[in-house]
């Protein structure tokens, strides 16, 4: 066994549904914690999925040649600078796989999405995380850590579990002084959410700056996290050095079908993003009401601090049938991240922190 799997433990979603049900004797149960579509996906994704039904026993397409046409069409970009993963996950995964080995180390903001550092530890590398700056990614700081080792500098914007964005400046400004040797991914999983006018469009600075690549996902604002596809934009002799990587059928035949369809209902996105962004009124309201630290978001979470450790307000929403994140797990004391629901289970959540919030 490699040394450095030595006390790395498994990622621990959010508390699954039946799970809560069986444990708490609830018949009803509401999970805002993992950043899904409170709203379902579009019915052209179920309609995609039931084209391929007769088709189960065949393998998928391996360079997902439909969905690849519909996105590069989508994105503006040319086919051969994409590369589809199950999931960001998995192109986290190859990322790592091809780019970090012992010797070499990877630079990241912490608190982030936890899958940088965990695949980076697998793949022996050493971690360099850069704390927060109240809530900020701190790019100076970031590139104080960039040396002749470094292959590998995440970027999480908006970041999760915070919500906060950089903006277009600030990350121009940082790429201009990244070595150009060092991989820059800025993981945009909850980019469709963003409203921010001031949020970097990434995709047209790649030809300026090639050791730059870009990953999105079809798993929180298209609301098809079961199906598992993500997806990188980069340079296009990048994406074809990390293609060996890839397994060769690594996106599923239904995943296909479903996201390729998902993709022409951008009417159902834009819905997603308007209600999301009420929601997140329906919080900050709340919030100012009684004076609680949270950031403004430009996700589909918001991240709330109270006087009391998360993992009490998780209890208390928990029994109450709602299940949120803690932020004691996340690496911010103190806080949940609620994914923002429907109106209703939003006032309803917001309603029982109210009585939280006076009990203590
Ligand atoms: C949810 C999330 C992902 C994972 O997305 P998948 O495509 O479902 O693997 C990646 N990055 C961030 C920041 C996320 O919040």
């Amino acid at each position: 066994m490699k040394k450095q799997l030595k006390g790395l433990t498994a990622y621990k979603p959010g508390k699954q549904t039946d799970e809560v049900k069986r444990e708490l004797g609830l018949s009803e149960i509401t999970k805002l914690a993992s950043n899904e579509n409170p709203f379902g996906c579009s019915p052209l994704a179920v309609e995609g999925i039931q084209s391929v039904l007769h088709e189960l026993q065949l393998y998928p397409d391996g360079y997902a040649t439909n969905l690849r046409k519909a996105m590069s069409e989508h994105l503006g970009v040319a086919e051969n600078q994409l590369i589809f993963g199950n999931g960001t996950d998995e192109l986290i995964h190859l990322l790592s796989r091809a780019l970090l080995e012992a010797g070499t180390n990877t630079v990241y903001p912490w608190p982030t999405f936890p899958q940088y550092r965990h695949n980076a530890i697998v793949d022996g590398a050493e971690v360099r995380q850069v704390p927060l700056i109240d809530g900020q990614q701190d790019l100076e700081g970031m590139l104080a850590q960039i040396d002749e080792q470094t292959r590998l500098v995440w970027v999480c914007n908006p970041n999760n579990p915070t919500g906060v964005y950089i903006p277009e400046e600030t990350f121009v400004a940082f790429l201009e002084r990244v070595p150009e040797d060092v991989i820059v991914v800025s993981d945009e999983a909850y980019y469709e959410y963003v409203t921010a006018s001031d949020y970097p469009q990434t995709i047209p600075l790649i030809e300026r700056f090639p050791n730059l690549v870009v990953t999105r996902t079809f798993s929180k604002a298209y609301g098809l996290a079961s199906l598992r596809v993500g997806y990188a934009i980069g340079d296009a002799d990048f994406i074809a050095q990390i293609e060996p990587t890839r397994e060769p059928f690594n996106v599923s035949r239904i995943a296909q079908a479903a996201t390729t369809e998902a993709l022409k209902d951008q009417a159902f996105i834009q819905e997603s993003v308007e209600k999301n962004r009420e929601g997140l009124a329906q919080y900050y309201a709340f919030c100012e009401k009684e004076g609680l630290k949270y950031y403004p978001s430009e996700s589909n979470f918001i991240l709330i601090y109270f006087k009391a450790s998360g993992d009490e307000v998780f209890d208390f929403l928990l029994r109450r049938g709602f299940i949120v994140r803690s932020g004691e797990a996340l690496g911010c004391p103190n806080s949940v991240r609620i994914t923002i629901g429907t109106k209703e289970q939003n006032a309803a959540i917001i309603h029982l922190l109210e009585e939280f919030v006076h009990e203590h």
